[in-house]
């Protein structure tokens, strides 16, 4: 199949990662792959430009190196291109190559090389109001047909895909038209009767409806966050308000999301104006409110497009003047613009498009012309396939439910996680409860974000939340303090462990943990941790024959960079820490670029679990990668070093990139990093060098990533709410003689699209208790999507 993808609408971070993605799994898939320069204007142009100015077709291969058909041996077609096609954008001559008027170029392996780390899109993009008319989408279906190529991969937001649904849907009549007007053969005609088509949302908003994310916007909540903590220190130093102006016309995702993860104290978003008229009284004492209780600064975020409930715009300065007049704060605007588009992707938006991308192929090559065209989307860790038109409908319903004033549905058009981060955001009600909360095992990012959205909602509530410091060790010697609304404040950004953490297990002394239970009479636990915590509540469970102060609803919240938790597929902190891999990585790979032929081992930290290693494989293109549970044999080592050396060998003198290894530390404990490293040394020769780094603590991350905090706090409060459903059902049993059922005591997992709770009995049967992990990690499967996205044969 000759497959062409383009990127459309609006940039954002991560395009070029799905470009990457798309053209190297299509290669694998024996696929001949295409991109379209300038989005939709591209196609509307096609190579007319350069036929024009040459009298010649447009050169296909790139470098005359490309073997017909599909290509059994990758190796073989590895060195399509020279990787600097497309990034030259000016038409300038290269390599043997012009682009100037060629807006449809055949590409390969080489030419998307190294795209992870670059934000934007390399292959331009363009708002085309050609595209728009039916003479430009003839010219652009003309161009296809010109080149033979049959399916069209489309990355934009919800203008940019419904464009590709009205031209699929047109497809029939312009092949006719084209015929009729004999500008192609029967046989072209017959051959393109239908087009194949795919989307994937590219948008920094989020506003895709049947997808939790959009490429680009965990990168767009990203830079957004990293604003409000540095705009938190000045406004806490002069006692300040801050009116944030974020992206978002018709989406609020950003603006949520970012009150939620940088701790904003109101925020104005389209799908959900403030209800109480009028507004300004509610958000005045609102953030009185706050700074009556002592908080010394104010952020208020405003999405672009927020309105009243009249659909009146809120803008920023508007309700600076409000701030500054009502309650005499010395109030800024900050407008972020259009810094908000991101730069550099963060690990999530390399492991998004390149997982989505690969699913766009297989969508593809498994189409019919039954089947309907497909978006690519996910929901919580499950890639899913969602009819284009369906998608594209139900986004736009969700503006006209705002522009009907019904913002009930617009709210329920968008997905759980959207509209339950808005509940958290605002949450109320009564019962009052001693909750307390316990932090164990090692640090992971979130712990904080966690632990602070629980008091929040604890106080509200009328509950009592009470911090357990220094684990289980803390409890005996009586560590256990009563937090304030303002005490955890600024924990959002925090990273570590604020209430102190160790790996002490309950079993150290479980009848004396039992009497401290009782002593501190604590109704209900939640711990955030790994492996240790889900090990406490396996002991604390199994301490219910003998002790009734176990008879409480108990939690865990998995926080652990390993992510080695069984059955979840997410951890609070893995998502700072492949982000703070993919900082590293990024560094080291530039210093092993700058040094040519040179292959970096990179150690990773991630006990007897791959998971780090191999989805910062994922993360940053590394070409290998060594996990525990795979193992390390010489048989392997062998092949990987006939694999690099083939690799080098292809590439062209004095060209040769740096390339990254990833070793997981204790893959194997003969093949150390440091006899893996001296192995490469060896054998490279005059091929290629090899050096190694640790990241060893680095990995824990600073400052928790949007994700992890945004994570912690929808996760942290469904705790809570389940603590609230438990106890509701223990109170209806006599107060002396309460029994609490195997369910009251478990662990919370997002398993593929879903969250479930798993009792931690059940979670026992998934367990591997000597290696720390689970039995089956679902990343699995991604070590070999690693290899086959750097050309490395599979290993028989
Ligand atoms: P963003 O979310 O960044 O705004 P977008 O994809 O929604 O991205 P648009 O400007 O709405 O951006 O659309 C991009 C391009 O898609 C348009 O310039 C146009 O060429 C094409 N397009 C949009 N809507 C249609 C349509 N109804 N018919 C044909 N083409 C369309």
């Amino acid at each position: 199949m000759k497959i062409a993808i383009l990127t459309s609408g609006g940039d954002s971070a991560g395009m070029n990662a799905v470009v990457r993605s798309v053209v190297k799994t299509g290669i694998l898939k024996g696929c001949e792959m295409w991109v379209v320069r300038e989005g939709y204007e591209g196609l509307v142009r096609g190579n007319t430009e350069y036929r024009q100015a040459t009298g010649m077709d447009a050169p296909t291969p790139n470098d005359g190196s490309i073997p017909d058909g599909p290509t059994p041996n990758i190796l073989s077609s590895l060195r399509f291109g020279d990787g600097k096609l497309l990034k030259d954008g000016t038409g300038d001559y290269l390599g043997g190559r012009t682009l100037k008027g060629r807006y449809i170029v055949r590409v390969g392996w080489d030419d998307v090389r190294g795209w992870f780390a670059e934000g934007g899109t390399l292959i331009g993009t363009a708002r085309s109001k050609a595209f728009r008319t039916p003479e430009g989408r003839l010219a652009a279906a003309h161009n296809l047909i010109r080149e033979g190529i049959e399916a069209l991969v489309v990355c934009g937001g919800d203008g940019s895909l419904t464009g590709a649904d009205v031209f699929r849907a047109e497809w029939p009549k312009l092949v006719a038209e084209l015929r009729s007007q004999s500008i192609i053969t029967d046989a072209q005609a017959e051959a393109h009767a239908h087009l194949k088509i795919v989307g994937l949302v590219g948008s920094i908003d989020n506003d895709m409806s049947m997808t939790d994310m959009t490429i680009g916007a965990p990168t767009a909540l990203h830079r957004i966050c990293e604003a409000i903590d540095n705009i938190n220190s000045t406004a806490f130093s002069h006692s300040r308000a801050f009116v944030l102006e974020v992206m978002g016309r018709h989406c609020g995702w950003l603006a949520l999301l970012a009150g939620v993860a940088g701790g904003a104290d109101f925020i104005f978003i389209p799908e959900q104006p403030p209800k109480g008229m009028p507004w300004e009284d509610e958000m005045c004492a609102a953030i009185q409110h706050h700074r009556d209780i002592g908080k010394r600064k104010t952020i208020v975020i405003v999405a672009e497009g927020a309105i009243d409930i009249d659909l009146n715009p809120i803008k920023a300065e508007y309700v600076k003047d409000v701030l500054s007049d009502r309650l005499g704060l010395d109030t800024r605007v900050t407008t972020l613009g259009h810094t908000q588009r991101g730069g550099r992707p963060c690990a999530w938006d390399r492991i998004l498009p390149t997982l989505q991308g690969v699913e766009a192929i297989a969508a593809l090559l498994e189409s019919t012309p039954q089947t309907p065209s497909y978006m690519i989307g996910i929901q919580e860790n499950k890639i899913t396939r969602v009819p284009l038109m369906e998608a594209v409908e139900m986004t736009m319903a969700v503006a006209q439910a705002v522009s009907d004033k019904d913002f009930e549905k617009a709210m329920s058009l968008r997905d759980p996680e959207f509209s339950e981060s808005l509940d958290g955001f605002i949450a109320t009600a009564s019962l009052r409860l001693r909750i307390a909360l316990i932090h164990m095992g090692a640090p992971a990012g979130g712990m904080n974000a966690a632990t602070r959205a629980a008091v929040r909602y604890c106080l509200r509530q009328g509950h009592t939340p009470l911090a357990i410091q220094n684990g289980f060790r803390g409890l005996l010697d009586d560590n256990v303090v009563e937090l304030s609304w303002l005490g955890v404040d600024s924990w959002m950004a925090r990273g570590g462990s604020e209430l102190g953490t160790n790996r002490t297990l309950p079993s150290v002394d479980l009848g004396a943990v039992a009497a401290k239970f009782q002593q501190f009479n604590l109704q209900a636990l939640m711990m955030i941790g790994g492996f240790e915590a889900f090990n406490a509540l396996l002991i604390l469970e199994g301490g219910r024959k003998h002790y009734p102060a176990f008879h409480i609803p108990m939690v865990h919240l998995p926080a652990t960079i390993s992510n080695n938790v069984p059955m979840t597929e997410y951890s609070l902190g893995s998502d700072t820490s492949l982000n703070a891999l993919v900082d590293a990585c990024d560094a080291i790979k530039q210093s092993a670029s700058a040094s040519r032929n040179r292959v970096f081992v990179v150690e990773t930290q991630g006990g007897k679990c791959g998971y780090i290693a191999t989805m910062g494989a994922l993360a940053t293109g590394a070409c290998l990668v060594y996990t525990p549970e795979v193992g390390m044999s010489l048989n392997m080592l062998r092949k990987d070093v006939k694999f690099l050396k083939t690799r080098y060998g292809l590439d062209e003198k004095g060209k040769s990139e740096g390339r990254l290894v990833i070793r997981n530390e204790v893959a194997s404990s003969v093949y150390t990093t440091e006899v893996l490293t001296n192995m490469f040394k060896e054998e490279g020769g005059s091929l290629f060098d090899a050096r190694s780094a640790s990241l060893g603590h680095t990995l824990q991350g600073g400052i928790p990533s949007p994700m992890d905090r945004a994570r912690a706090v929808r996760l942290s409060l469904k705790c809570m709410t389940f603590i609230e459903r438990h106890h509701a059902l223990l109170e209806q049993q006599p107060a002396k003689a309460r029994h609490a059922t195997g369910e009251s005591a478990a662990v919370i997992t997002i398993q593929s699209s879903s969250i479930e709770w798993v009792p931690v009995q059940e979670m026992l049967k998934h367990a591997d208790m000597a290696n720390r992990r689970g039995k089956e990690s679902w990343w699995s499967g991604v070590k070999e999507l690693v290899e086959a996205l750097v050309g490395r044969p599979a290993l028989k």
